[in-house]
């Protein structure tokens, strides 16, 4: 007879309790030590060759000495996101509650493709709030799943299903009329990812320019749906965008949208969260008109990684894009027994789906809607006070400010100046910003999603970028 190994399942309970309280200290020992460390280091070469040329071993590992290596090799080498000097792309630190609550979901590890277990009713209720958040009416619904590229897809297989004059699903893209989707220019990558999958073709997303705001102009869409010759069926707009954080003007957009029978999608990846603001709610308050809308709780709502969200004012049109159910899945629907509703993998590509819906809870029940409002108020005092203090700056010139996002540029330099202070920061530890480009131009890009910037995280950028240019002109 096989024998249970040694190991993880070989551990007995006092063994796991001990193991467990040690992975409890090592992850706020990392979480609480971040400070004191640099924003990044690159990964040590040594440790890389290694880890290329070891072996699986055959003998299992002591729960003890993986923690450590967890802690050593693993730990010590982060990307800088969880750090307050850490102002790149849009990864903020984990929300803490959302950290307890992962490993609290790997425990009950339910596969959330459906069913009557506390998984699904939880996901349900995390996607009744954020609805709520992004003023989607009642009766509104979506699903979780890995990030705003998923969404994406997700939601142009929806509107390829409601809006195509044929049944894609069943007889697929030949042979029928020509489809497109109207985007701007400054719209995110993965909707050309999304409209090349769904066999649309990269040639038939039509990109009106922008306007110098960096924002879908509506004259200039209205105009091209008007000369398509293809079949529109979608129209993809920015509330944040993630270059500048532009959000394109969503009302004027919507009635276009409905003027021409074609589904608006929102990427509020990034930016829907500052609808909580008194700041933004306005410029946001479109929104609520989408026929879907991408928010991702790992972006502004600090959620730990692998947590997107698709909502939808019409959730049957997801379940008509995705509804399938091999005979082995087949169930009744009662609610005093396993299954209570239709299956979740009935609305989206996953099947089995894992827990994510505990650590958006836990991050949103933790903070509560006061507490995002003053995290997202705080993200959006610290762009401000980055672009005023450039603004004032004899050597910074301020290029765009957006949302919680600011491009700058080392004034006087040109292209290569600004990608080789960014590269420097980025090396140097003290802090952490990227590129990106406006109009032609590479700018520095920093972007607050971060509840431990401090003010004087930002005036301490503000010098270093300063003091950097200087060094790399002299
Ligand atoms: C991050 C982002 C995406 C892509 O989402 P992932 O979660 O990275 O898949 C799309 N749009 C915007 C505006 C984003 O910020």
């Amino acid at each position: 007879m096989a024998e249970i190994p040694a190991g993880a399942w070989g551990a007995g309970e006092a063994e796991l309790r001990a193991a467990a309280a040690r992975a409890a200290d090592i992850a706020v020992d990392h979480l609480v030590g971040l400070r004191e460390q640099p924003v990044f280091r690159p990964f040590p070469p040594e440790l890389a060759a290694r880890w290329r040329e070891e072996d699986w071993s055959d003998d299992p590992s002591d729960l003890q000495e993986l923690l450590r290596d967890i802690a050593t090799d693993v730990l010590a080498y982060p990307f800088g996101n969880g750090h307050g000097r850490f102002h790149a792309w849009v990864n903020p630190p984990p929300d803490r509650a959302g950290v307890l609550a992962a490993m609290l979901a790997a425990a009950t590890n339910p596969s959330v493709a459906g069913g009557n277990h506390a998984s699904v009713h939880l996901e349900r209720q995390v996607i009744r709030w954020l609805c709520g958040m992004v003023g989607l009416p009642g009766g509104s619904g979506g699903v979780l799943l890995s990030g705003g590229s998923l969404a994406t897809i997700v939601a142009l297989a929806a509107a390829r299903q409601a809006k195509a004059p044929f049944d894609a699903r069943i007889d697929g893209l030949a042979g029928g009329p020509t489809l497109a989707v109207h985007a701007c220019t400054e719209v995110h990558s993965c909707v050309t990812k999304a409209v090349e999958l769904l066999g649309i073709g990269r040639r038939n997303l039509r990109l009106v320019d922008a306007d110098p705001d960096g924002r879908l102009d509506p004259a200039r869409l209205r105009e091209a749906l008007e000369a398509d010759e293809r079949h529109p069926i979608a129209v993809v707009a920015s509330a944040g965008s993630v270059s500048r954080g532009a959000i394109d003007p969503l009302e004027e957009i919507a009635a276009i949208c409905r003027d021409h029978d074609v589904w608006l999608h929102v990427d509020g990846a990034y930016g829907a969260p500052a609808v909580l603001s008194e700041r933004y709610a306005g410029a946001l308050a479109g929104l609520s008109l989408a026929d879907s809308v991408a928010v991702d709780p790992h972006k502004w709502l600090y959620v730990p990684v692998d947590a997107g969200a698709l909502l939808v004012r019409e959730p049957e049109r997801l379940r008509e894009a995705f509804t399938l159910v091999p005979s082995y899945l087949q169930v009744t629907h009662d609610p005093d027994g396993i299954s209570d509703a239709p299956w979740i993998a009935e609305y989206t590509v996953e099947q089995t789906r894992p827990f994510r819906a505990l650590r958006v809870w836990a991050a949103l029940k933790s903070t509560g809607r006061a507490g995002y409002r003053a995290l997202v108020d705080h993200d959006l005092d610290r762009a401000v006070q980055l672009a005023e203090a450039v603004a004032a700056h004899p050597e910074l010139t301020l290029d765009s400010h957006r949302l919680s996002i600011v491009c700058f540029s080392c004034a006087g330099g040109g292209d290569d100046l600004q990608a080789d202070v960014a590269r420097r920061i980025q090396l140097g530890g003290e802090a952490f910003l990227t590129t990106t480009v406006i109009e032609g131009r590479t700018v520095l890009r920093a972007c607050f999603v971060n509840p431990l910037t401090t003010t004087e995280d930002v005036d301490a950028l503000v010098e270093l970028v300063a003091r950097t240019a200087r060094g790399l002109r002299s």
